[in-house]
């Protein structure tokens, strides 16, 4: 079963994933880093920093050309098409010999760039409101939100301003997250804070994510929250892709506490980043 993608960033990003990385390389890759017993673990994680890097690239670049252009309106021109397939030729060093991948990866790029000048609309505000039935609720730590937004946020004691409400897109706006309600979350302040603008738990710089052997119940205390938020992330992108489900979908089956303390899985096994939690699962 593979992730479905809510948001035209993640279509782009799937795409590169099986369009751009060159399958045959994976046995050897898997066979040469057997002896670590985290091989598939590793591929997935390159897999997931080069796939979402490249897509955070093409957004973003794409963006610069538009805003050069004279903005959204100018993106549905063929001088934007032409500049876009430019810039994918210098990206991918001329490597697409596909002309088919390479048409597709421009109206992918496109779809996403354009994703970026969305803004909410009150349908989907009003959706994730009501959205089934749940207590208005962070998505990242499942703590109860003071539902309040502007200028009262100011009136807030600072524990109450740490769980104030904020709308989060799931799959970042800057990686071509779309602003529609299968893309919008609410978070706390405080997760939104500490997730900062990563698209996925590869991107948090979790290949250092190394605190030493065994570490004590100090040493997770010490974990910051984008890495805590990296660990929830990394167990969302599996049951999304197991289960068929969209990201946000994925979150939700999480009760995660990204601002608790992360816990070791494996006792008998020295705690690296894949063997390391901070979430329970909703039956
Ligand atoms: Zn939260």
């Amino acid at each position: 079963m593979v992730k479905k993608d809510a948001t035209d960033g993640e279509r782009l990003c799937t795409f590169i994933k099986k369009n751009l990385i060159d399958d045959d390389l994976w046995p050897e890759f898997s066979s040469a880093l057997i002896a670590t017993g985290r091989d598939k673990e590793w591929r997935l994680f390159v897999e997931e920093v080069i796939s979402t890097q490249l897509t955070g690239r093409l957004v973003s670049s794409g963006k610069s050309i538009a805003e050069d252009l004279g903005g959204k309106k100018f993106i549905l021109t063929l001088q934007f098409e032409q500049r876009m397939k430019s810039l994918i030729d210098e990206t991918t060093r001329g490597g697409l010999g596909n002309r088919d991948v390479k048409a597709r990866l421009t109206d992918l790029t496109t779809n996403a760039v354009l994703a970026t000048y969305e803004t909410l609309k009150a349908a989907d505000d009003k959706l994730i409101r009501t959205e089934a039935g749940r207590v208005p609720q962070c998505f990242l730590c499942n703590r109860r939100l003071v539902m309040v937004k502007g200028a009262a946020v100011r009136e807030l004691s600072e524990d109450e301003r740490q769980l104030a409400v904020e709308v989060e897109h799931v799959w970042p706006r800057s990686y071509g997250g779309n602003t529609i309600a299968e893309n919008l979350a609410f978070a706390c302040h405080g997760c939104n804070q500490r997730k900062e603008n990563y698209a996925n738990w590869a991107m948090v710089d979790s290949q250092s994510f190394i605190l030493g052997w065994n570490p004590d119940t100090d040493d997770l205390q010490e974990v910051p929250g984008w890495r805590r938020f990296a660990l929830t992330s990394w167990r969302a992108h599996q049951i999304a892709e197991n289960g068929s489900l969209t990201l946000k979908q994925a979150f939700f089956r999480l009760t995660s506490v990204v601002l608790d303390r992360p816990r070791v899985m494996r006792l008998a096994d020295a705690a690296d980043f894949f063997n390391i939690t901070n979430h329970t699962e909703i039956d």
